[in-house]
């Protein structure tokens, strides 16, 4: 199943997308809750008994942190449902359907989380990447945190800081956690994992290696376009082989696997666990594949007008445009500016 959140006249919605439609997940759950909808669906068992589960939970998800807390056993009767009321949308308004689902491309697409508790990411987690950089594969595994700040969504601009004249593009494929936890061993982890999505690692090159370590550089405004959706587990039986690539400007300038993944998801789910709570909503970012712009010769950093695309197999491309430092930021950095 892929969830979404998106904006419909104006409102914020979470959905799962069918093909070309979404369906509302709150539109859903009403309708199904008040038997409404074509009766031949009814008659379906399965339809029946994905309907009956679904009622049985109470109030309807308010939103995605809502919808990923949900039980496996509900996910699944949601996805039968939506995949139900999705073949039937055509030509279904006199039926009610028609209202529960809307073509893709009539909503705008936001991120999925649009305020994840901790964006957690991996430091040189592809062997590959790490010797591009002179370095050896860490033995055990560098984390550092991007601010929620970061978020944003399929389409929306990565906006250039006015401080910054390097900065980079970093292909990644993400864990979302679903049911939160502590002290996780290793083979439980996957319990706790409710899906995955493509996540953009922006970063600053100057500030990263300007400071000791690497908060600042990363967590500018704009350095995390995530999604376009989450992609549920189920969908992705071996997360440790698809292909990772990104194309700048239709050239492309990383292309992997995640089979290269020196620590996989289940070792840094179980991992982390040891030290933090993991909370439904987090995320964990991989880290990226060898290409990036700061190691190439000569390097290539984002400027405005440039196009990046990050494509991971089963989790689709995530297409963001780069654009110039907006007039508030650079007015913030003037009247800031002070010697240390
Ligand atoms: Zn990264």
């Amino acid at each position: 199943m892929k969830l979404v959140t998106y904006e419909h006249k104006g409102q914020s919605r979470i959905g799962v997308v069918e093909g070309k439609s979404v369906v509302d997940v709150r539109a859903a759950l009403d309708l199904v809750s008040k038997r409404r909808g074509p009766r031949t669906l009814y008659s379906e068992a399965k339809f029946k008994s994905a309907a009956a589960t679904l009622g049985e939970s109470g109030a309807a998800p308010r939103d995605m942190f809502a919808l990923l807390g949900r039980e496996e056993a509900w996910l699944r009767a949601l996805a039968v449902v939506a995949r139900a009321l999705a073949s039937r949308a055509g030509g279904a308004k006199a039926t009610g359907v028609g209202a529960v689902v809307l073509p893709l491309d009539s909503v705008r697409l936001r991120a999925p989380i649009t305020r994840p508790g901790k964006i957690t990411c991996v430091g040189l987690n592809y062997a590959d990447h790490a010797r591009e950089q002179g370095g050896e594969p860490p033995s055990s595994p560098i984390f550092f945190l991007k601010s929620a700040n970061t978020i944003s969504g399929p389409g929306d601009p990565i906006r250039l800081p006015p401080n910054s004249s390097k900065v980079d593009y970093e292909a990644e494929f993400a864990v979302v956690i679903g049911k939160g936890g502590r002290r996780i061993p290793e083979d439980k982890a996957y319990e706790h994992v409710a899906g995955y999505m493509i996540l953009h690692d922006v970063s600053a090159r100057d500030l990263q290696f300007a400071d000791n370590q690497w908060y600042r550089g990363k967590s500018c405004d704009t350095f995390a376009p995530t999604g376009p959706w989450i992609v549920t587990r189920d969908e992705v039986p071996d997360p440790h082989n698809l292909r990772i690539s990104l194309t700048l400007n239709g050239q492309t300038m990383q292309d992997s696997n995640t089979s290269n993944l020196i620590f996989n998801v289940p070792f840094l789910v179980s991992y982390l666990s040891q030290s933090v709570t993991w909370e439904t909503g987090d995320l964990i970012s991989t880290g990226t594949p060898p290409g990036v712009g700061v190691f190439r010769k000569p390097p290539v950093f984002l400027k405005p007008g440039d196009t990046v695309s990050v494509t991971v197999e089963r989790l689709g491309t995530l297409t963001n445009s780069v654009v110039a430092p907006d007039e508030q930021g650079r007015g913030l950095t003037a009247s800031r500016r002070h010697s240390p």
